[in-house]
């Protein structure tokens, strides 16, 4: 067993050495340029992209014309927010997003709230979930886009995409979603979801680092986007730029080893992730789950320790590498905003940790990571006289404990 151990899986993935073995080739023996229409070597390489187009669709339930490559989810957020704002904002400047979607979202959101747009953000329950009803509530007549996250990166809670997807349609309103956890992982058909605009990134499916796409859908509706990128027309006028193709290789090749091993990888992953959960919740008392039981990642794990500190947990785990709802490498003390959106108190978001289970998680690590984690907060909570209150039936939570650093 290799320690650490990695449990960040929503952070980012290792590639499967299948996805490097089909890249290889590109970088030295077809190395054209997919855009040189004149010799053998532009042809080999044009071919390659659109293998790795089709294989990419077809893990969405695109058409593979559909498919425009970026270098990653942030650029494609950024690429369907502003450019569907630009697009249509003689139609009307009224965004929807939620309050727990990724940085990328939030911040080009804020972005467009600067350039005259209004952004409703929607607040989830507390599994960290936003209804269709909500959704419906907040829809106005001036609305052009409805931007809410397939799965959450750190609780792991799935939208009700088909549900939300279907409103939009039906008030003729853009479907924004940001798949990047959930591609792969769980069944994503862009025709029955209703969905018009999707990215998702290489780095988070076993594909390499750098690269992604955005999905334009083209007919029913057709989805018109303004270019952010300018130069050469590349990707249908929405993304000038020499493709990577080595790159764009790999990441098809995830798409194609994602889609044939999602249905046993899914039942495989959530059975370790089942059974990391049941251990903590057994051996352990007052913990808490971030999330939604019944809706969710079969791969993510998000639970707070009460009354044990997050950055002493954290380093009393050095042989597991997870990540933490607490900011604890930067000087602010800030805790997650997800965790905050879902209104978990302070004191229990910055003593969560997100286990993140993967395509190369084995049993034995994730007994290792369950035993390690439960002595350690067994070990804090030794030390911790907010749990000896607790113990006796004070409620700790009149007592400011996060004071002495
Ligand atoms: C990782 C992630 C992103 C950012 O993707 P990059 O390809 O790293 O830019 C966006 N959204 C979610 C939900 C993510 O997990």
């Amino acid at each position: 067993m290799k320690l650490p151990i990695y449990m960040d899986y929503q952070a980012t993935t290792p590639c499967d050495p299948r996805v490097v073995e089909a890249m290889l080739p590109y970088f030295t023996e077809s190395f054209g340029n997919a855009a040189s229409r004149n010799h053998r070597y532009g042809w080999e390489a044009e071919e390659a992209v659109e293998k790795a187009r089709g294989q990419i669709a077809e893990l969405i339930g695109a058409n593979p014309k559909e498919i425009v490559f970026t270098s990653g989810s942030t650029e494609s957020i950024n690429l369907a927010l502003k450019g569907v704002a630009e697009m249509y904002a003689e139609k009307g400047k009224h965004i929807i997003t939620c309050s727990a979607e990724h940085k990328a979202v939030l911040d080009v959101a804020k972005h467009l709230e600067q350039q005259g747009f209004e952004v409703t953000y929607l607040q989830p329950d507390k599994s960290g979930r936003v209804s269709v009803e909500a959704v419906a509530a907040a829809l106005r007549p001036d609305t052009i886009l409805v931007a809410l996250m397939w799965a959450n990166n750190e609780v792991g809670t799935l939208n009700p995409i088909r549900e939300i997807g279907a409103l939009c349609h039906e008030k003729g309103v853009l479907f924004f979603t940001d798949a990047t956890q959930a591609a792969g992982k769980v069944p994503v058909d862009v025709e029955a979801d209703h969905v018009d605009l999707l990215c998702l990134s290489g780095h988070k499916i076993y594909g390499p680092k750098g690269v992604g796409i955005l999905y334009v859908r083209r007919r029913n509706p057709r989805v018109r986007l303004v270019a952010q990128m300018d130069g050469g027309g590349h990707e249908r006028g929405m993304r000038s730029g020499t493709l990577n193709v080595p790159s764009i290789v790999g990441l098809g090749k995830a798409c194609e080893l994602a889609r044939q091993e999602l249905p046993s990888e899914a039942a495989r992953t959530a059975a370790l992730r089942d059974h990391l959960e049941k251990r903590i919740f057994a051996e352990l008392d007052f913990v808490h789950l971030n999330g939604n039981r019944e809706h969710r990642l079969p791969n993510n794990l998000n639970v707070s320790f009460a009354y044990v500190e997050g950055e002493s947990l954290i380093m009393g785990i050095s042989d597991v590498a997870v990540s933490s709802g607490s900011a604890c490498t930067s000087a602010s003390l800030e805790p997650s905003h997800v965790l905050r959106a879902m209104d978990v108190g302070e004191d229990l978001a910055h003593s969560s940790i997100r286990f993140g289970i993967g395509r190369f998680t084995t049993q034995e690590e994730v007994d290792f990571a369950a035993s390690s984690v439960i002595g350690a907060v067994k070990r804090l909570r030794e030390l911790s006289p907010l749990y000896e209150m607790a113990l006796e039936g004070i409620d700790p939570k009149t007592v400011n404990w996060q004071a002495p650093h």
